[in-house]
């Protein structure tokens, strides 16, 4: 780590105009908490350790954000992960991260709490933290460094980094993240040095202090025990959340300004997942299931859709399908948002739980998309896995998916699963076929996503191998050549990336040294394929002496597992026992349907699952039974409305078309035109703004925006043309309601009639620009100001979509006049058909800046008109 003074970047908005991708630094979420800096006891930064887009789609830190925020003296902010070139730009300046709200770097908190979703995100962990200017490694952080604690799914062998945190918090975050900070509330009134407050972070449930346990290594290297530092502390037992109902609920969740990977209302419905598939490490460490109850669902749908203004609401578990509550719930969640074009997915829905009857309610507004995961190519490795769905089962769910109109399906699978052969592999590809063959109107394309099967920790599956990186490229390419050429499309993880996860999945605390040396090397960001490097990863472990493809092997049973002091209530025997059955074929049921099949978590006191309505689907191998067909549905013609299709009244039919003439200025002009359209759709929804849509399978707001302004120009005349339902009886009022749902930055000024929408578009537009540079112009600049207008022509390439075109510029600057020292005015012309410029492209090529130079430029759109 650089020994640098920690300080943050004195103007954000200069630092983001030189990244690629602004708007995922811009913090602002609508809902988002600023607390009082001072008079918090306690500050956290909750951080993700990936990508913006990513780490805002995560369910459980939003939850953990907002569990700490309802406390009145906790302060909770977030950190995300910074792309490679934030984070060169921080290092170049000698800048720090800093979180979302505050915009305070990480030294200032007394808690960072690191969530660990996957073990791909290790070296973003250490980019974050050197960032911070936090010390890596636990037993370098000294009493006034923040104490970096980890949690999530990724806490149950965290071992590879466990050199890097002060705790893991094993289970459950809701209860046990208030009893952590109390803890380190605490600890700071009475002023604990850091190895008191250590110890009084372990006596909480769940809470594991890595420096409390000693891995011991034999001669040969091999694990002999995993010692513990301190009496009494043998095992640590997971926290338990034993009703969801208890807990915090999420009432206002945030909304990104910057488009992300799951821009959605997400419910969770359900915790825990107890179908037992064998290779699924969350069956295993979320169980017993713990549902939530319909009338709670619908009520933090209706709370989270008012207070967000999203068009998707998801029900999220682990298995959606399996919520004893879908249907009564979808039912009545359709029938209440179906009018206001809010659709509902479902991303994790089992085959066999699919039914019409669900198909039929989701389709109403928008057909979100289905990922169908069969895991395996037979009904044989299907029985080794535990998966308990048969080939027809998936051609049932496929044939009514395409009957009630769905056009592409996706599936997913694994290579390299315990018994797998080659027979298995060719059936992935017949499987395909067949499904396709399902197709009534051979219109049904399929894509096919493959990985390689990474035996998990504390699931039955953690003794098995997993396979080389070549044996898994040999398996994709077989199932490659087997696809028939058709309606397919196959996706792979790369087996690089699997081979990686694989190693850390199941590592031990020899790995920290080897993930630093890599980080040290320059591994970045690994989840992402673009950035990936295994050359990296291996020069860095050969510079440790370590054997990576070691930690793949096949685990003996009389083995130390790096984790076995980890505890997640699910007995060994049950994992024992499973493994053996799933060499026999012998399928395992769901204990919320067929009774308790002994796992070892619930004590039937506290802790047994909680279903909220009442099973009706009960068969014997646990899969569930097919209510009815897609055409028994149809036959029935289910009384589903669809948006647009009830009746209409006079009114709903008027067209008032208005246009909102808006600005656009501060950093949020560093939001790029779709993510502004999303922005204004979500604040005429929160606002209750009654609008038209346009009719199909995915309707949006009949509305039109004025062209696109580039990222990082500010604007006085933007304007959106939108067609309401109802006519704005006081446009004073309907400005001040639409601007309080706007971010700071984004303002409407006017509301006007558009009487006649057809006739408000110009052929020929001028556009006035306020330019204003860094540093006064020079002599030079001047000349090459006057020489550019007194010019006849002055080219400037252009490059798009690979292809090389020649532009005039010279016709498009109407007039440029120097204003002050350092400012210019500019008007540019710009007629439709012909291809307009941005002024920052015309002032590099007419000032021979660079890019680094014209990036500095601050341009402000001023007005647009008509030039007839
Ligand atoms: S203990 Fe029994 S009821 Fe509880 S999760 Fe395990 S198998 Fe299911």
């Amino acid at each position: 780590m650089s020994p640098v003074p920690e300080r943050m970047p004195e103007n954000i908005g200069k630092l983001l105009s030189h990244v690629k991708k602004p708007s995922r630094y811009l913090g602002n979420e609508f809902n988002a908490c600023y607390k009082n800096w001072e008079k918090a006891a306690l500050r956290v930064a909750l951080v993700f350790p990936d990508l913006y887009e990513i780490g805002m789609s995560h369910h459980g830190l939003q939850i953990l954000y907002s569990v700490i925020n309802a406390q009145e003296d906790l302060l909770a902010d977030r950190v995300y992960g910074p792309d490679k070139d934030l984070e060169e730009l921080l290092l170049s300046q000698q800048g720090a991260i800093f979180a979302v709200e505050s915009r305070r770097p990480l030294t200032e908190f007394d808690m960072i709490g690191i969530t660990l979703p996957y073990e791909l995100c290790y070296t973003n962990i250490l980019t974050i933290l050197a960032l911070g200017h936090i010390p890596i490694r636990s037993t370098e952080r000294l009493d006034s460094h923040p104490f970096v604690i980890g949690g999530g799914s990724g806490s149950f062998n965290p071992e590879p980094v466990a050199d890097f945190f002060d705790a893991v918090l094993l289970g459950d975050g809701e209860k046990a993240v208030l009893e952590i900070t109390a803890a380190l509330k605490t600890a700071k009134e009475k002023k604990l040095d850091r190895l008191k407050t250590l110890e009084k972070l372990a006596e909480i449930p769940g809470v594991y202090v890595p420096s409390f346990f000693a891995p011991r290594y034999d001669s040969q290297g091999k694990l002999h025990a995993v010692d513990s530092l301190k009496k009494g502390l043998e095992k640590i037992q997971r926290s338990i959340l034993p009703d969801l109902e208890t807990s915090q609920i999420l009432e206002k969740p945030l909304v990104p300004l910057a488009r992300i990977v799951h821009d959605r209302l997400g419910i969770e419905v359900a915790r825990g997942c107890t179908r037992g598939c064998r290779f699924c490490q969350a069956g295993i460490i979320y169980r017993p299931v713990r549902e939530r109850t319909a009338d709670r669902v619908v009520e933090l749908a209706e709370k989270g859709i008012v207070a967000g203004g999203f068009e998707e609401l998801a029900l999220l578990s682990l298995s959606t399908g399996d919520y004893s509550c879908l249907s009564p719930v979808l039912g009545r969640l359709m029938d209440r948002f179906v009018k206001e074009y809010v659709s509902v997915s479902m991303p994790s829905m089992r085959v066999g739980t699919l039914t019409p009857e669900i198909m039929n309610q989701i389709k109403r507004v928008r057909k979100t998309g289905f990922t169908l995961a069969p895991e395996a190519g037979t009904d044989r490795l299907r029985m080794v896995i535990n998966k308990g769905i048969t080939e027809e089962d998936l051609m049932a769910t496929c044939r009514d998916a395409n009957v009630l109109g769905w056009k592409l399906l996706k599936f997913y699978f694994m290579v390299g699963l315990p018994t797998e052969t080659e027979e298995d592999i060719r059936a992935i590809a017949d499987l395909v076929r067949k499904a396709s063959r399902t197709s009534v109107d051979r219109q049904l394309r399929i894509n096919i996503s493959v990985a390689t099967f990474v035996p998990k920790p504390h699931t039955p599956f953690q003794w098995e191998p997993q396979i080389t990186i070549d044996e898994a490229f040999t398996r994709i390419n077989l199932l490659r050549k087997s696809l028939p050429k058709g309606n397919y499309k196959l996706k792979w993880q790369d087996p690089r990336q699997s081979f990686l996860e694989g190693v850390m999945s199941r590592g031990d605390r020899l790995l920290s040294r080897v993930i630093e040396e890599a980080w040290q090397r320059g591994a970045r960001l690994d989840a992402w394929s673009e950035h990936y490097d295994l050359s990296i990863w291996q020069g860095a472990a050969e510079a440790c002496n370590i054997d990576l493809s070691h930690y793949l092997r096949r685990r003996d049973f009389a083995e130390v597992l790096p984790w076995q002091h980890l505890d997640t209530g699910v007995d060994q025997e049950f994992l024992l026992n499973e493994l053996e059955k799933s060499l026999t074929g012998d399928y395992t049921p769901d204990c919320r349907v067929h009774g308790c099949q002994n796992c070892g978590v619930c004590d039937f006191k506290e802790v047994q699952p909680v279903v909220k309505c009442k099973l009706k689907n009960k068969d014997d191998n646990g899969g569930q039974e097919r209510i009815e067909t897609a055409t028994d549905a149809l036959e029935k013609k289910i009384a589903v409305q669809r948006p647009g299709e009830e009746k209409k009244t006079e009114q709903d039919k008027a067209q008032y078309w208005y246009r909102l003439l808006y600005a656009k200025q501060g950093d949020i002009r560093f939001l790029s035109h779709l993510e502004v359209i999303q922005v204004f759709f979500q604040a005429l929804r929160r606002a209750g703004v009654k609008m038209h849509y346009t009719q199909g399978f995915n309707p949006v707001p009949k509305a039109s925006f004025s062209p696109a302004l580039p990222v990082g120009t500010e604007s006085l005349a933007e304007y959106l043309d939108i067609d309401l339902i109802e006519a704005i009886k006081d446009e004073n009022e309907f400005m001040h309601t639409i601007n309080a749902q706007l971010p700071e930055g984004i303002a409407v000024k006017s509301v006007a009639d558009v009487p006649d929408k057809k006739g408000t578009a110009a052929v020929k537009n001028l556009t006035c620009y306020h330019i204003n540079f860094d540093s006064d112009l020079s002599g030079e600049d001047r000349e090459k100001l006057g020489s550019f207008m007194k010019c006849e022509s002055f080219t400037i390439n252009k490059i798009r979509k690979g292809k090389k075109r020649v532009i005039d510029v010279r016709e498009q600057v109407e007039s440029l006049v120097v204003t002050e020292n350092n400012s210019l005015e500019m008007v540019l012309l710009s007629e439709e058909g012909k291809t307009a410029s941005k002024p920052v492209a015309i002032l590099k090529a007419m000032l021979d800046l660079t890019q680094e130079q014209s990036l500095d430029i601050d341009i402000l759109k001023v007005w647009s008109k008509s030039a007839h």
